[in-house]
């Protein structure tokens, strides 16, 4: 892949982690003719043995893909992607039914193992000739002062200090490069664990046909919900998302089936009992945790992105997503800011917080939506409505999923959009209200006058 050298000196980037969007940026940033440098504390996850029908699985939606195409990749990972055309809403008596995401312009999203993915974003970064990465490395100290980051080699213990002109945290959720810019003045921070886990279980390949293709298969359920995204090898990926207490009571074999055989009926046979009771009785419910922070940057060199910044509940399937658009406006900020870099990371967390912050609410709120609004006749009423408008006005008025999923606008225009719709909406339904209130007066009053 050829690189674009243009007048910067060369600059010296350092990165932080090799999870989906430190190899995404990685990219960006090399593509920049930056020298790049990623540490990552685990073992190349390319030489590791895959644990099949385990790993989970992603949605990559519009944003993603934008990043993706940026740095050549975008066809290479559809390749394997599976599309999801819509929700199909499996009822506790088993029937079906389907919610289409774009009637209009039949867009969908796409299921991608993680581990493939992360794997295919590794081996992207070596197509740049400029970039090294470096497993087994910590980060284990961050000096905003010193402008440097100490990294310990796990393999030889041997500690060693970097330099550089910009340095990237893109180490997850749990950043060590933002636990050291948390204890700064004026830096604010919060982090939400809900109430809810989430457990996986597997649906082999052997009965993945049975499931109906092209579909993210969700058991509404109110307060909590069952999901499966599919895999390349026929097998889905099966989610339970309910709250820790309820995980608690279904603590034999006896209580696990029973939930199961009431509750997702026709989920028994495609998971299997015994993976059932095994997936239930074998494991802990993993934790799901929101994290927002601000601002991202810490004087001219240092900056969050990903995880590290915008943690988010996995509702909206726009964790990755979200992380793979900050890599697309980083570079944007970089080219129009001509690789100034101090300027370019005051103005991303100027621009980013904002929309990263709504994309974390949107996030919690789709939970309410996926798990208990999709099965109320006034949401699918709505959804109906705004797809009709949709058709008829594509530039003016487009719905919150579809702005959020198949469109760039900014997090943040996609709430504004749809608060303005919402009081067309309410103000629509009134004069319908007040018309149909009129007529039915003025017919009583000549039925009674007569
Ligand atoms: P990570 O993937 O966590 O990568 C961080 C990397 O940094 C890791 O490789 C780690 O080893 C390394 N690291 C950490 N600390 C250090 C250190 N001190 N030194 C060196 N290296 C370090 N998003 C979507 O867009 N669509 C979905 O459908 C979706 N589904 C999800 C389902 C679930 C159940 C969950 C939990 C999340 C989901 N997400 C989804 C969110 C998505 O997984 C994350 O947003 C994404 O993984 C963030 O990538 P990241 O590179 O920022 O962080």
């Amino acid at each position: 892949m050829s690189v674009k050298m243009s007048d910067n000196n060369r600059k010296k980037v350092v990165i932080i982690g090799s999870g989906l969007v430190g190899s995404v940026c990685a990219c960006f940033m090399a593509k920049r003719g930056y020298d790049v440098e990623v540490f990552e504390r685990r073992d190349d996850i390319r030489a590791a043995v895959e644990v099949k029908g385990r790993s989970i699985n992603l949605a990559l939606s519009h944003r993603g893909r934008k990043a993706l195409n940026s740095i050549g990749i975008e066809d290479d990972v559809l390749e394997s992607a599976i599309p999801m055309k819509g929700r199909l809403l499996h009822s506790a008596k088993g029937e079906l039914k389907r919610v289409v995401y774009d009637p209009t312009f039949n867009q969908c999203i796409f299921s991608v193992g993680r581990n493939y993915l992360n794997k295919k974003l590794i081996q992207a970064t070596t197509n740049f000739p400029n970039v090294k990465i470096y497993f087994n490395h910590l980060l284990t100290r961050s000096n905003f002062e010193e402008g440097s980051v100490t990294l310990i080699n796990l393999k030889t213990c041997e500690e060693f200090k970097r330099n550089a002109d910009l340095i990237i945290g893109a180490d997850g959720a749990y950043s060590k490069l933002r636990l050291a810019m948390q204890q700064t003045p004026q830096f604010q921070y919060s982090q939400q664990y809900i109430e809810h886990g989430y457990l996986e279980l597997s649906i082999r390949p052997q009965m993945g046909h049975k499931m109906e293709p092209n579909n993210l298969h969700i058991w509404p359920r109110g307060k909590f919900m069952m999901i499966a995204l599919p895999n390349q090898d026929s097998s889905w990926t099966v989610t339970i998302f309910m709250p820790f207490e309820k995980f608690e009571n279904l603590s034999t074999p006896k209580k696990v089936l029973k939930f199961f055989q009431d509750t997702f009926p026709d989920s028994v046979d495609l998971i299997g009992e015994n993976d059932i009771v095994d997936t239930f009785l074998k494991n802990r419910p993993s934790e799901l945790v929101s994290i927002k922070c601000s601002p991202y940057h810490i004087g001219g060199k240092f900056l969050i992105i990903g995880d590290a910044a915008h943690a988010m509940v996995p509702f909206y399937g726009q964790g990755m997503n979200a992380g793979f658009e900050d890599c697309s406006l980083l570079d944007d900020l970089l080219e129009k800011n001509r690789n100034d870099i101090a300027k370019t990371i005051q103005e991303y967390s100027k621009v980013r917080v904002k929309n990263a912050h709504a994309i974390c609410d949107l996030a919690m709120y789709n939970y309410v939506e996926m798990r208990d609004l999709v099965n109320r006749i006034g949401f699918q009423w709505r959804k109906s409505i705004d797809h009709l408008l949709f058709r008829s006005f594509p530039n003016k008025w487009i719905p919150l999923y579809n702005s959020v999923s198949f469109s760039t606008m900014e997090y943040n225009q996609c709430v504004c959009n749809r608060k303005w719709q919402d009081r067309v909406i309410y103000k629509i339904v009134m004069t319908i209200g007040i018309i149909i209130g009129t007529i039915v007066i003025i017919f009583f009053k000549s039925f009674i006058y007569k």
